[in-house]
């Protein structure tokens, strides 16, 4: 049977600017104040960008209860309720804020929105940390759908204000499907003037709509906790080309990729470009002879870092700013 020849590498992949972000916080903070540092929940959702954290010195929590007082604590890029916010602060730590800053944005809107009298249909996957932070900035009024049958059945307490707001990390495709049942049954909402589906996850689904019916098969470098790869996965499925999701080359299989010339290869916004290129290495062991990058949209974007954790490009040094505050960092 015929070995895989070529390697298509999608163009965007892998780490986007929140991601980026993120990581950065947990290392600097590291850096100026000495391990431990408590990251609530997983940074990001990548097996790999843990346990490299963990072994320079975080540790990775999912209660408060169980970050001793006076620590640091950041927050994933994911975000967290009002609630959880609170209590942070109340325990005293000292926070850091690593939430994405366009889920920010999606917090600032729905709090704006809720104080002109608002409630809330919020586009999500249910249980994902970034939709139990996003619907936890309010007590009330915001409703979740997965799907277009959940919008039929949704019962909202009015509908004379009512506004949608999507997690970051969905398929755009079944995004829109979703939203225009929502707009179906409530002709009167409103929508967000730029879409909540970031940049970031938007240009990878594009990359892999280009990529997927040029291969013979599309392997996606992302972990199983990963809501925006599995969203690739499913997207070059549904494109008609076979298609595995691996978080690491290990879990390449052979048969993959028998009868199988071309190969398709993308990665997540939280999956390192380390792990991407031990795939093409176990990849080239089984037969690929080259590597070809897509054309495709270059990313510029870069956030910030918070208050207490930036340093001078051109120094490198730190730039020295009052005190740490206590509570989560503006961005
Ligand atoms: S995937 Fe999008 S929302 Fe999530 S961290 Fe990256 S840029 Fe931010």
């Amino acid at each position: 049977m015929q070995a895989p020849q070529e390697i298509l590498l999608a163009e965007p992949r892998g780490f986007c600017a929140g991601v980026d972000r993120a990581i950065e916080i947990v290392e600097r903070a590291i850096q100026k104040f000495g391990a431990p540092i408590y990251v609530r929940h997983e940074i990001v959702h990548n097996t790999y960008v843990v346990n490299d954290l963990k072994a320079k010195g975080a540790i990775f929590i999912e209660e408060l209860s169980d970050v001793p007082p006076g620590a640091t604590l950041v927050f994933s890029a994911h975000g967290v309720s009002k609630a959880v916010e609170q209590e942070a602060k109340d325990r005293g730590f000292h926070i850091f804020d690593a939430t994405c800053p366009l889920v920010t944005k999606v917090h600032v809107e729905v709090a704006k929105l809720a104080k002109e009298g608002y409630e809330f249909i919020m586009i999500g996957h249910k249980g994902h940390p970034e939709v139990e932070g996003t619907m936890g900035q309010l007590d009330h009024g915001i409703h979740l759908v997965e799907d277009v049958a959940d919008v039929a059945r949704v019962q909202p307490g009015q509908t004379d204000k009512l506004a949608v707001v999507t997690q970051t990390t969905l398929s755009v495709d079944d995004a829109a499907e979703i939203s225009a049942a929502v707009r179906a049954r409530f002709p009167s909402v409103r929508e967000p003037k730029q879409q909540d589906i970031c940049y970031a996850t938007q240009n990878r689904q594009d990359a892999v709509k280009v990529l997927s019916p040029q291969v013979d098969v599309v392997i996606v470098v992302g972990s199983p906790t990963s809501s925006n790869s599995n969203r690739l996965r499913e997207l070059a499925a549904k494109l008609g080309t076979t298609a595995y999701m691996v978080d690491s080359a290990d879990e390449l299989q052979g048969e993959w990729f028998k009868g199988r010339a071309r190969v398709g290869l993308t990665a997540g916004a939280s999956a390192p470009e380390i792990l991407v290129q031990q795939v093409i290495d176990r990849i080239k062991v089984l037969g690929a002879v080259s590597v070809r990058s897509m054309a495709g949209i270059e990313e510029t974007i870069k956030f910030p870092l918070p208050k207490g954790l930036k340093i001078d490009a051109a120094t490198g040094l730190e730039i020295r700013e009052r005190a740490p505050e206590t509570g989560p960092s503006a961005h």
